[in-house]
């Protein structure tokens, strides 16, 4: 599934292609995404100025003067941009042609992103409103977490991964950003000292600040390329490497499964 890494290499790619073009049209060839693509859709963006591409937690957006293009990759969705576009193949399921020639193809074999029209304020829509803050903001340090969880007995690792308290960190990147910061997944999250959090805080940024790196090396790939998106293989700590030794200490990685999800975890670095 596409993490934040993966959704802010999208923007970073195809902003240069996108901002300042006016789109002049938009194919719909299959509107059943998560929600449905509306059918208003392609005559709202038609002839409107692309402003800014921005993100927020995992959604693109499209600035459209106030209007806001909404778009959210899901599980396996992806976004290509062409000079010259190759026939269509299964899955890609909404072209965006822009005054330059170049189209933007959306690509999602398991439907389950997202293309929506946002009116302003963009910030009230449902999808967008209870986010808490990105990861990168200023505001998200050491003393914010400290006191949004200090009645919270969910686990850390849970906590983390909870969009309103945090967004963009996802299954991969919160095992790997636990781990940086040596605390134990299943900690109750009030038990978390303020120093710790502010280890966890670095850590989280850190650990998306090396796979949006990695995901610079794949720019070029966003045009006029068909491959597939990968994921950033960062040299993970202890994701996936359950059973292998720590690559600090030697102790065996252990798993353990929260919230329905698969939690990796170093017994001896993870107190
Ligand atoms: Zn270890």
């Amino acid at each position: 599934m596409p993490e934040l890494p993966e959704v802010e290499t999208t923007r970073r790619g195809l902003a240069p292609l996108a901002v300042g073009r006016r789109i002049e049209a938009m194919l719909v060839y299959d509107p059943r995404l998560r929600w449905s693509v509306p059918p208003s859709l392609p005559e709202r963006v038609a002839g409107r100025r692309i402003d800014a591409l921005d993100r927020r937690s995992k959604y693109l957006l499209f600035r459209l003067a106030d209007d806001t293009l909404l778009v959210h990759l899901g599980m396996t969705g992806s976004i290509r941009a062409f000079t010259n576009p190759p026939a269509r193949r299964t899955h890609d399921h909404v072209d965006i042609v822009l005054d330059s020639g170049v189209t933007l193809r959306y690509h999602d074999p398991r439907r389950f992103g997202a293309m929506l029209w946002l009116p302003p304020p963009a910030a009230a829509h449902p999808l967008l409103a209870r986010l808490g803050p990105e990861p990168f903001d200023a505001a998200c340090d050491a003393a914010y977490l400290w006191r949004a969880t200090r009645s919270r007995t969910a686990a850390i690792k849970l906590m983390l991964m909870d969009n309103h308290l945090i967004v963009g960190v996802g299954n991969i990147y919160a095992n790997e950003s636990l781990f940086r910061a040596g605390i134990r997944p299943t900690t109750p999250a009030n038990r978390v000292s303020r120093t710790r959090l502010a280890r966890l805080v670095d850590a989280v940024r850190a650990t998306l600040t090396d796979a949006i790196a990695k995901g610079g090396s794949t720019l070029r790939d966003f045009v006029d390329s068909r491959g597939e998106p990968g994921y950033f293989q960062l040299d993970y700590f202890v994701y996936g490497r359950q059973g292998l030794p720590c690559r600090v200490c030697g102790s065996l990685i252990r798993q353990v499964r929260q919230g329905g999800r698969a939690t990796s975890y170093c017994p001896r670095c993870q107190r």
